[in-house]
């Protein structure tokens, strides 16, 4: 079975490889305040750094998943209120977390057909941090890295969170538009879950010692205390953080991924473009994402195709929230080989989808 689900998502080939070379190089039952563990540590950094081109004054730090991050900015980064700014069930559940510990968070839904308007945003965006799901998985659209840009520029005091959960290693992002970048990686990163990965500029980290919030054991503060010695406030994800490496030591630099994606993804729609039972969902192509893509239909025809490929040995993602019935989603991530496109695409066709 191929997986085209965009998260957990299809992981590469090599992973049982490596899952087996962790266990006889001794990662498996590696002690994490040993020196190999922060050798370890410091080696996926430095690869991370180095692949997705992070400035080298931002801080890295390993998770239990992106919703974990969700939690952690909340907890602290924020004195008072949130301003969240949506279009989709990703963005929206971050914002009802973060309104249980923060009652004061803002939320701001805006149509996912359209580019977000920064005009207007001034009423409600917070001063203290603004978040936003840049790729929203659940209903296949983006927040372009320019319009991150913008925001930035117009809110210069907010510190700026980004929900890059399905981008992040499949598109270059403009880092020091952002202050907290975060991520999981069974999705661009073609790993199993279990692991969350959290981006954050310099002075994120002197906003969470500024504020003093500690009380939890995944505080910044004590996160970024622990980090200095390569090490992490709990005994981590040992064998994500090998397999993390093993990727980026074997995939291409972040410039050649993003080349692949994007002609993909101008391949997908050129193909989609000749389907007469399955439509983009996303019209506008400034807001598609080029690495979730979804596409609507009624519900018994995506009820048919998701049955008829997997039959054939395609896991086609169901779609989202309340999308769920009319559409379906298919992952653009790196792991895919072109073969297994190829032979979905061929599929489909034959079916006259
Ligand atoms: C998958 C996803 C999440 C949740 O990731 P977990 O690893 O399950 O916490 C959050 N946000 C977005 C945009 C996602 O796609």
């Amino acid at each position: 079975m191929i997986s085209f689900y965009p998260g957990p998502s299809k992981v590469y080939d090599k992973v049982p490889m490596w899952v087996k070379k962790a266990h006889s190089k001794g990662y498996l039952s590696m002690n994490h305040r040993s020196e190999r563990f922060e050798d370890l540590m410091q080696k996926t950094q430095r690869k991370l750094r180095q692949n997705l081109n992070i400035p080298e004054n931002y801080s890295c730090f390993f998770t239990s998943s992106a919703t974990e991050c969700w939690e952690i900015i909340a907890e602290s980064l924020v004195k008072n209120a949130t301003s969240h700014i949506y279009s989709g069930a990703f963005g929206k559940k971050w914002f009802q977390y973060t309104k249980k510990l923060k009652p004061e968070a803002v939320g701001y839904h805006f149509d996912f057909q359209k580019p977000l308007s920064i005009d207007g945003l001034q009423q409600i965006a917070s001063s203290e941090l603004i978040a936003i799901t840049q790729n929203e998985t659940s209903n296949g659209t983006q927040v372009s890295c320019n319009l991150v840009e913008d925001m930035h520029m117009e809110f210069p005091d907010s510190l700026i969170a980004l929900d890059v959960t399905s981008s992040l290693g499949g598109i270059e992002l403009p880092w020091e538009a952002g202050d907290i970048w975060f991520a999981s990686v069974q999705k661009c990163l073609g790993l199993p879950a279990g692991m969350g990965i959290m981006i954050c500029s310099p002075r994120t980290l002197i906003r969470a010692r500024a504020l003093g919030f500690n009380e939890h054991y995944n505080s910044l503060i004590s996160m970024d205390h622990h980090m200095s010695k390569f090490q992490t406030t709990h005994t981590p994800n040992v064998l994500g953080l090998y397999l993390l490496y093993q990727v980026l030591s074997h995939t291409n630099s972040m410039d050649s991924i993003q080349q692949k994606i994007e002609r993909r993804f101008a391949q997908w729609m050129n193909f989609i473009a000749t389907l007469k039972t399955l439509k983009p969902l996303v019209s506008n192509p400034e807001v598609q994402s080029h690495t979730v893509i979804t596409l609507k239909s009624s519900p018994e025809n995506i009820e048919n195709v998701l049955n008829a490929s997997r039959k054939k040995g395609f896991d086609i993602g169901l779609g989202y929230g309340e999308l769920k019935p009319s559409t379906l989603r298919i992952a653009n991530f790196p792991a895919l080989k072109r073969q297994e496109i190829i032979d979905l695409q061929n599929f489909w066709r034959s079916q006259e989808y």
